[in-house]
């Protein structure tokens, strides 16, 4: 059963009464905060409080980001948009972007690190989501990490 996301306020739904899937694919919004893109995953996934959620296209440029994004990296959804999302952060490790856009394969609990808009590197968990949709694209979820702390998996 498809499960929906909401890249803003994390509001995760399950489609138990095909709300999502009624509407046109195009026009998914978060039934909670409006925000205007839903994010589809195949499994279910928890985020943390901390999380921020960044929304690419298939080309990994930013479409949007989440609340907790400009917390975490400095950067506000207009200083992202349009930009490649590992460049714009500097991720440590862009590699498994690839791997998610060419495979669509989800990639889970990456240690990376990103630059914030201050230019100071910062330790975060990355997990990466394909998008479902004949548009591709992928989800980013970014979380702060605390160095040498193992995150709790579950
Ligand atoms: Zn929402």
């Amino acid at each position: 059963m498809p499960v929906y996301i909401c890249p803003n306020c994390k509001n995760r739904s399950v489609d138990i009464d095909g709300f999502e899937g009624l509407t046109d694919s195009d026009a998914l919004q978060c039934r909670r905060c409006g925000f205007g893109f839903i994010f589809q995953l195949l499994e279910d996934y928890y985020p943390a409080p901390a999380t921020g959620f960044i929304v690419c296209d298939c080309d990994a440029r930013v479409l949007a980001s989440g609340r907790g994004v400009f917390e975490l990296t400095g950067f506000q959804e207009t200083d992202l948009m349009g930009q490649d999302v590992a460049e714009v952060l500097t991720l440590s490790d862009r590699a498994p972007i690839g791997v998610v856009r060419e495979w669509g394969v989800r990639q889970l609990g990456l240690e990376l690190e990103l630059s914030t808009s201050a230019a100071i590197r910062k330790p975060v968990t990355v997990d990466l989501f394909p998008a479902y949709d004949e548009d591709g694209g992928l989800l980013v979820a970014l979380t702060p990490r605390t160095p040498g702390a193992t995150r709790a998996t579950g």
